[in-house]
């Protein structure tokens, strides 16, 4: 079996509800601060130290416990490539916990380790004796991901601790790239921060808006980090992915904004499916996962009729007929309940 990112194809207008972005784009001051860059800062190799210092700042980490990446996606790939590096291991594993994030089984797998998927527990809680038990000395990388997607639930910290302190001879890596919607993150944990086969991801393509330009970032022990430091190319954050994240990081008045607004969107999505009958699960994150049952199809394509894309998750692991929305800006998501009300209840009725 390959596994694969599923790459959607998405007409280039409507209201973009499918792939967790923010809605609103980024700070204004990020946009006035590309403006600024001139022929000869595009012309010469980024040095971006000063935006990894921004970042360990604002994360409150030493410059030298965290790595930037070009999105996250590149970390993700970083600890499975450096994770397939130990020959001492004959057939050496990454664990994922699925419904889950593409990219961990499409690394690892492009990597050359053998994915071992775990079936969540019924509501996409973490099967903590599951994941328990499937730890072994093969064992290379763990993949967990807080809060999760596809349903927005987080991982309580004490599982996280006894995985990581089950397998100290793997990495076990903690997505939090939904963090900033929680207010909550490992990274003031220092139980976590103690263990150090324990590396936390974050990306400033959801709460910051900067999903085109690719930055992400992973904070670790600096022993930890180095391997898969050697993975990451020496430019791998471009000149304006370096000024954008630091005019980012300074607007915290703007990223506050932002995360009030899928807060109350979150909970307005929440209540209008309630209203229509529509399960859905809790979320910590910016975005809503519901279960359409066998009208999911209906709603994904009614929904784009009306030039609202929704991602159709259905065929994901204990997903049949779920359907995962967006929750961005308020009015976008009250556009999206209207939409919703007129493909389930028929339009003006
Ligand atoms: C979106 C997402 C990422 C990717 O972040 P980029 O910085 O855009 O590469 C990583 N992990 C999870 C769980 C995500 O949903």
């Amino acid at each position: 079996m390959t596994y694969t990112y599923e790459r959607v194809t998405t007409p280039s207008t409507g209201l973009r509800l499918h792939l967790n972005e923010n809605t609103a784009g980024p700070s204004p001051k990020v946009v006035a601060a590309l403006q600024t860059l001139g022929r000869e800062q595009l012309a010469f190799y980024p040095a971006y130290g000063d935006a990894v210092a921004a970042c360990a700042t604002r994360l409150d980490v030493d410059p030298g416990e965290l790595l930037l990446t070009n999105g996250l996606d590149e970390g993700i790939l970083a600890a499975a490539v450096a994770a397939a590096r130990d020959r001492t291991i004959a057939d050496p594993e990454a664990l994922v916990v699925v419904p889950a994030f593409d990219m961990y089984a499409a690394c690892a797998d492009a990597s050359g380790l053998r994915v071992i998927e775990i079936p969540s527990d019924p509501d996409f809680a973490f099967p903590r004796r599951r994941v328990l038990d499937a730890l072994s000395g093969r064992t290379r990388v763990v993949f967990l991901t807080t809060p999760g997607n596809p349903a927005g639930g987080c991982i309580a910290r004490d599982d996280i601790l006894a995985v990581a302190k089950a397998a100290p001879h793997a990495l076990v890596f903690v997505d939090e790239a939904y963090a900033d919607f929680t207010g909550s993150t490992l990274l003031d944990e220092p139980a976590a921060r103690a263990l150090p086969n324990v590396v936390i991801g974050r990306t400033f393509a959801k709460a910051y808006g900067l999903a085109a330009l690719r930055v992400g970032a992973i904070v670790g022990a600096p022993d930890t980090l180095a391997p898969l430091g050697r993975v990451i190319p020496p430019y791998s954050l471009n000149v304006c992915a370096a000024v954008a994240l630091r005019a980012a990081l300074e607007d915290t008045a703007y990223h506050a904004w932002y995360v009030e607004q899928v807060r109350e969107s979150r909970a307005l999505l929440q209540a209008a499916l309630e209203r229509l009958g529509v399960r859905c699960w809790p979320s910590e994150a910016n975005f809503v996962l519901a279960d359409f049952g066998s009208d999911a199809r209906r709603v994904v394509d009614g929904l784009a009729a009306l030039g609202i894309h929704v991602r159709d998750r259905s065929r994901d692991p204990a997903c049949p007929g779920c359907v995962r929305i967006t929750a961005g800006v308020v009015e976008h998501t009250r556009a999206c309940i209207g939409g919703l009300e007129e493909v389930l209840c028929g339009a003006g009725s």
